[in-house]
């Protein structure tokens, strides 16, 4: 049977670095992983297939190997028919990679990519407790909420312990009994020309044990997908990117295995007159050429619609920045907050009446000007 190639499994460049192959392996693991795809074997060959090609393409001896020679040059390394008992010591044990046997979804996220993805690891290969898988809800939120705070419903999916069976996966008197597969063990090992993946018996899932009757609500798997919603509180000073973990409220866990968590990711949308730089917001007013020279007392509106007198002093150059204390971003967990930085634009006025023209023309001859100016250092002007 013809394979792929490694790079295309993967649908990475052959240039492509160890991040670039990690994060694209990551992402088809994610999608054809056997937990998330019961029974469907066409998701399972995929993921032997991105999974051999990452396990050649992550590996620092075998890449090179297999650029210049191809699959022939990792033939060499102890295929079939080349010494094959060597192959167990150069390649790594599946189960290794996987972080052991049992390998639960978050398992595989939490050995590969270090941690951040399962609820936790506390499960066992007999009786297959398995963590539920950590979910990720991204949420769209005001610039203004982000600043002040506010409350969000999400809505969300994930997996919940069957109501039916109170997560058994029997149906009311159903017995068990060994599993045929696995004869109990609740692993398997499945070779596949010069490797073999040790993982969790798709029959049982990991318990070692079979249900002859299934709860016909959730098929055996004791857990059900169920919609959910919840109030979400928004602290105030949040910033784009930032992560709200609410604990247990992942996919759950299966055969006692904890409940993954909700990670929530907000994106705060953009406003069209404040940005933001950490603490402080920034803002941009129009002055007149007049106002600028003699000095003014203007009235602008802040984020939170209060109105906020400034003083322009004499003299203000185009672009200065006018500091107004504490009324930026509120510091979460304390009463402090930065600052508003409003930048003052000059406007020359495209438009003059006569008269404006007249007087300006008579101020013109009062500040006389020198024809000839000096140039001015660019690196010394303002901002
Ligand atoms: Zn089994
Ligand atoms: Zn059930």
């Amino acid at each position: 049977m013809a394979k792929r190639d490694y790079y295309e499994v993967l649908g990475v460049e052959k240039t492509a670095d160890q991040d670039a192959i990690k994060k694209a392996y990551r992402k088809l693991a994610v999608k054809y992983h056997p937990d998330r795809n019961p029974g469907d074997k066409a998701a399972e060959e995929k993921f032997k297939e991105a999974t051999e090609a990452y396990e050649v393409l992550s590996d620092e001896k075998k890449r090179p190997l297999y650029d210049q020679y191809g699959f022939a040059g990792l033939d060499g390394m102890g295929g079939p028919g080349a010494g094959g008992a060597q192959y167990s010591h150069a390649f790594h044990d599946f189960s290794d990679l996987f972080g052991g046997a049992g390998g639960g979804f978050s398992d595989i996220f939490d050995s590969i990519f270090g941690g951040g993805f399962g609820g936790g690891s506390s499960r066992s290969a007999r009786g297959g407790a398995t963590a539920g898988s950590s979910l990720r809800y991204d949420l769209h939120i005001q610039f203004k909420d982000a600043v002040y705070g506010t409350s969000a419903d999400i809505h969300f999916k994930h997996n919940e312990q069957c109501s039916e069976c109170k997560g058994t996966g029997g149906a009311p008197g159903s017995s068990k009994k060994t599993c045929p597969t696995c004869g109990g063990v609740g692993q398997i090992r499945q070779g596949s020309g010069f490797f073999t993946i040790q993982q969790t018996c798709p029959t049982c899932r990991g318990k070692g044990t079979i249900i002859d009757k299934p709860c016909s609500a959730c098929r055996g798997t004791g857990i059900q997908e169920k919609s959910k919603q919840m109030s979400l509180k928004i602290p105030a000073g949040v910033d784009n990117g930032k992560r709200i973990v609410i604990r247990g409220q992942g996919d759950a866990g299966e055969n006692g295995g904890p409940a993954g968590d909700l990670i929530v990711v907000l994106h705060v949308e953009d406003h069209p007159y404040f940005e933001r730089d950490g603490q402080d917001l920034y803002c941009a007013v129009p002055v007149s050429l007049a106002q600028a020279a003699l000095g003014c007392d203007i009235t602008i509106k802040s984020l939170d619609d209060k109105k906020l007198t400034i003083k322009v002093p004499e003299g203000t150059a185009n672009g200065k920045l006018l500091r107004i204390k504490g009324e930026g971003v509120p510091v979460s967990g304390s009463s402090r907050k930065g600052d508003l930085y409003v930048k003052i634009i000059v406007q020359v006025p495209s438009k003059l009446s006569s008269k404006q023209k007249e007087i300006l023309k008579q101020y013109l001859e009062l500040e006389n000007p020198p024809k000839e100016p000096q140039l001015i250092n660019l690196s010394k002007l303002g901002e």
